[in-house]
């Protein structure tokens, strides 16, 4: 594969000055797509014909993604082809049209080479609640990609791809970046469109990036944000010019340290590897203060009660009637949609309806979704009160490098664990971002998350960027296209 390791934006250029064709750059991926998908199963669809057909039409002069191809997880609606977000119920819809976030990646000249594969309705953290089985990590086949968007992960930190989409409800980007050991945005709430974008959480849910450089996803980002009509809860704020802020000066900015979640279930390999990142950006001109998010304590349990309560509304829709899956032999109208949704979801998503659909019941509402709310309120409030003395504040991304395949299946209580460094971005609203900085001594990849108030993306790229020329990770994993 030529461009295994070519980043996006210089993909792009060779494209823009005839160095190369779009035709080359997407050909050389596809085959590293298909090549791979045995080993990875990555991909849930890959459409040679439909992206080699768009590659001979790209002139050159599109856009900043001239010729890069891009892959999608497979929640995001893309004309021609499938959007099954790992779930049977949504069987091989086709949706008529392309998310906006879709829309601008496909003005700015980029080619979309397939749908990622994922958690079912975005729910996990391991790839293994996917209809179509899981996704391996590129870095060790045994182990997972993390969710849950892994597909996408996985084929950017294999080669595959430069850049990808997911999307983050609490984590599904961060934490398979992390595990697989590559750049992850979380933007801020609002920032991206969600208009195409299948709903699982509409208070959390935010499309994010995967890329192998900041730079690259900055000028992604770049590209799909900013306000759509289609999408009522994008803000009206004009997006940055994102690249523009990569200027590795950091000279007196203040990172927060929040010691108190370093500390239980936190692995000693990432914690060892997360406290030198700290030293590196104090050695970088950073200042490191303490600060506090006393009700982070309590974000595990209040991601869990509002992500359920709105999914398990969410999916009411899906019902045999208007898209995918209908199971047979159910002559009579209830029975038909009973059955449907038992067929069609998985184990997983109907335990999140039932969990949601019982927060939200008479009598257990007060006690359990209001609850949530009001200390959702609180942890708002810790971090507006936190960025009063810091402009971002660094955490882990994961408590633990890539787990084994089947290790947290049976026990959802651990899996929900993983995310208890993700959630707090969503429940606040506030963009974050993974940043990969070491491996384990099982060479397993080791990120940390940067977090930062609303709209702070370019001081979050700044300060990646920064850590990146002093800190290049350039470790390729054992299955690696190049
Ligand atoms: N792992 C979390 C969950 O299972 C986050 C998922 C996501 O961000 N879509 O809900």
């Amino acid at each position: 594969m030529e461009f295994g390791n070519t980043s996006a934006t210089d993909l792009a250029l060779l494209v823009s000055n005839g160095e190369t064709t779009a035709r080359r750059a997407v050909e050389s991926s596809l085959d590293a797509a298909e090549g791979l998908n045995e080993t990875l199963n990555t991909f849930l669809e890959i459409d040679r014909s439909g992206a080699l057909n768009r590659a001979e039409s790209i002139t050159g002069r599109e856009g900043v993604l001239n010729g890069v191809p891009i892959a999608i997880k497979d929640n995001l609606c893309v004309r021609g082809m499938q959007t099954s977000s790992g779930s049977r119920i949504l069987g091989d819809y086709h949706p008529p049209y392309n998310a906006t976030v879709i829309e601008r990646l496909l003005q700015a000249g980029a080619v979309i080479i397939g749908k990622t594969n994922c958690d079912e309705f975005a729910m996990g953290s391991s790839n293994e609640n996917s209809a179509f089985g899981p996704v391996k990590n590129p870095w060790d086949v045994r182990r997972v990609p993390g969710g849950s968007s892994g597909g996408s992960a996985a084929a950017v930190a294999a080669g595959i791809v430069p850049v990808a989409l997911g999307s983050d409800t609490g984590g599904s980007v961060r934490q398979p970046a992390s595990l697989c050991g590559v750049f992850g945005l979380k933007p801020t709430y609002g920032r991206n469109s969600r208009y195409g974008l299948v709903a699982f959480a509409s208070s959390l849910d935010q499309v994010g990036v995967f890329g192998r450089s900041v730079s690259d996803v900055a000028t992604i980002l770049e590209v799909i944000a900013g306000r759509d009509p289609h999408d009522a809860t994008t803000a009206d704020i004009p997006v940055p010019n994102y690249s523009a802020e990569l200027t590795g000066d950091i000279q007196g900015l203040r990172i927060g340290y929040p010691r108190a979640l370093f500390g239980e279930g936190l692995d000693t390999e990432v914690r060892a590897s997360v406290e030198s990142a700290i030293d590196a950006y104090r050695e970088l001109g950073a200042e490191i203060v303490d600060v506090e998010l006393p009700n982070a304590k309590s974000c595990i349990a209040v991601y869990y009660i509002i992500a359920t309560a709105e999914a398990s509304s969410n999916l009411a829709r899906f019902d045999g009637v208007r898209y995918g899956f209908r199971a047979e032999d159910a002559p009579e109208l209830r029975q038909m949609y009973r059955r449907t949704r038992d067929e069609g979801f998985g184990a997983e998503v109907k335990r999140r309806i039932m969990l949601g659909t019982y927060v939200l019941s008479a009598g257990y509402y007060d006690a359990y979704y209001r609850k949530a709310q009001q200390v959702r309120a609180l942890l708002r409030e810790d971090f507006r009160k936190a960025f009063e003395s810091c402009d971002a504040i660094i955490t882990p991304t994961s408590p633990t490098p890539a787990f084994l395949l089947g290790e947290k299946v049976d026990d959802p209580l651990a899996m929900y664990l993983n995310d208890v460094y993700t959630v707090t971005a969503n429940l606040a609203g506030v963009p974050g971002l993974n940043v990969p900085c070491g491996l384990s001594t099982d060479r397993l990849p080791i990120g940390f998350q940067l977090l930062g108030p609303y709209w702070s993306e370019s001081l979050l790229f700044k300060l990646a960027d920064a850590y990146e020329r002093a800190h290049p990770f350039t470790a390729r994993p054992p299955i690696y296209a190049a």
